[in-house]
């Protein structure tokens, strides 16, 4: 895979072209965690402020015991740089994410690393789902006692509502109107925090780029496409996720139900030719097998089954993948052109088989409008921030988002 590439319509930008300085002290916090140790130096030149203003901002956060400043051993001679890093001995945060075929639990600290980490299938019912994760978090937190549990994020494969504290509709699943909130929440020092998946996952990515990319800026503005069993879109504008507005606030990047094709095959959402029909990681099953009805004792080839054998070299798995391919290009284009971002990054499942899906899909791009544009960009993400990794994150940037104060 490439490197980044910073466009210059990914740097942040205000309306009169300069980035504010409120919005980059919310982006401080998120710069440090992404790119800890660093220096006052780097971040003065990521976040294009004075060193001084860093400085004025770090100090309070040092005095309360939230950020340490220490001196960096290097070997060699000359003068040693000063990083600063989260203190992160006594906060925890927890993640679920509740997939459609399984679900998992685990607990990260604002250093990153994800630890006790356990996955189940997802049961049919949702109280019986939420009873299982309550389990896990009540021994999550009983195995942390003596540290704070911040946030708890839950990432759901549906739309949720606009103080994302409920399910609204998970399609895949057939749950309505779950309170995740009142299902999970251990005690109410402890936020609990609901968000779409294809969203959590984009979060997970935004911090990988902020890690990777240096010296230019922050990112970023990208489409997230995430593949598994559905399909959902998350969006990221300005470094910030964008959930909808008003009435539709958690229902923006419910791409995977865009008809595209005509009387095109029935999706359990109850219209027909749904996108997530042809260009998910479950779809390529039924693609496999022709459409045509199980024979008894029959189960549908899992997609990293097909993967493998495609890489055998068989040409009905390497033509399902191909298909797959050109319809995601298809959808993307769609994409593309409604929301005006030009790059996108692929999620989930999907991105074990990229080898094979990559090329028919810049060349469904290509067919489109966008393709008579420059600068569009499509790559695969990390598998990760499908499952745990988006939850996770969805707690620390809750944290993060609220300045510390609770
Ligand atoms: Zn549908």
């Amino acid at each position: 895979m490439n490197e980044p590439t910073v466009f210059q319509n990914d740097l942040i930008k205000t309306e009169a072209g300069t980035p504010s300085i409120a919005k980059k002290g919310s982006l401080l916090l998120r710069l440090i965690r992404a790119a800890q140790p660093i220096t006052r130096t780097e971040i003065a030149n990521r976040l294009e402020i004075d060193k001084s203003t860093v400085t004025e901002n770090v100090k309070p956060l040092i005095a309360a015991g939230i950020l340490r400043e220490e001196t960096l051993e290097v070997s060699g001679q000359g003068r040693k740089p000063r990083v600063l890093s989260f203190v992160d001995e006594n906060d925890y945060f927890i993640g679920v994410n509740l997939g459609v075929r399984t679900s998992q639990v685990g607990m990260t600290t604002l250093k990153g690393e994800i630890t006790d980490e356990d996955d189940y299938t997802t049961p049919p019912d949702a109280e019986t789902a939420l009873r299982m994760a309550r389990e896990r978090i009540d021994y999550l937190i009983k195995k942390n006692a003596g540290k704070i549990c911040r946030v708890i994020g839950v990432s759901v494969p549906g739309l949720t509502d606009a103080e994302r504290r409920k399910l609204i509709y998970a399609p895949n699943l057939d749950w309505r109107d779950v309170d995740i909130v009142k299902a999970l929440q251990p005690n109410e020092n402890v936020r609990v925090v609901v968000e779409n998946d294809a969203t959590a996952a984009a979060m997970y990515e935004a911090r990988l780029k902020i890690r990777d990319l240096s010296g230019a800026g922050l990112m970023t503005n990208f489409v997230l496409v995430r593949s598994g069993t559905g399909i959902g879109v998350g969006l990221v504008i300005g470094s910030e996720v964008y959930r909808g507005s008003g009435l539709g606030r958690g229902i923006a990047g419910e791409f995977g139900h865009m008809t595209i094709v005509a009387g095109g095959k029935s999706c359990v959402c109850g219209n027909r030719g749904c996108w997530e029909k042809y260009a998910s990681a479950a779809s390529a099953a039924s693609l496999y097998t022709g459409d045509r009805p199980l024979r008894p004792n029959e189960t549908l080839p899992r997609f990293v089954e097909i993967v493998s054998k495609a890489e055998n070299g068989e040409i009905r798995a390497q033509r399902t993948l191909e298909k797959i391919g050109d319809f995601l290009g298809i959808g993307i284009a769609n994409v593309i052109m409604g929301v005006g971002i030009s790059r996108v990054i692929i999620s989930g499942r999907l991105v074990y088989g990229w080898k094979f899906i990559e090329k028919p899909l810049h060349e469904a791009i290509e067919r489109s409008i966008i393709g008579k544009i420059e600068g569009w960009r499509v790559e695969a993400g990390e598998p990760q921030g499908a499952a745990i990794g988006g939850a996770l994150e969805v707690a620390v940037e809750e944290y993060l988002s609220h300045g510390l104060n609770f």
